[in-house]
């Protein structure tokens, strides 16, 4: 991930490695196209605040997806 751009295939905003992380937690873990946690969250009716809760929650896992936070 480290040096590539990678944009929300819906709304085009650009995406952290937390934002690709929680996509192929969530939606598909071989995706190669991703959503940002806003679009993700509409998809799934949820708060982008509760997506982002997962992804710390993952990251205190130890999830792979997830590195250490910038
Ligand atoms: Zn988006």
């Amino acid at each position: 991930m480290i040096g590539a751009m990678v944009n929300c295939i819906q709304c085009g905003a650009a995406l952290t490695a937390d934002d690709v992380g929680l996509h192929k937690k969530l939606v598909n873990r071989g995706a190669t196209e991703y959503c940002c946690p806003a679009c993700l969250a509409s998809h799934f009716h949820l708060e982008e605040i509760r997506l982002r809760e997962m992804a710390e929650r993952f990251r205190a896992q130890g999830c792979p997806l997830f590195g250490p936070k910038p």
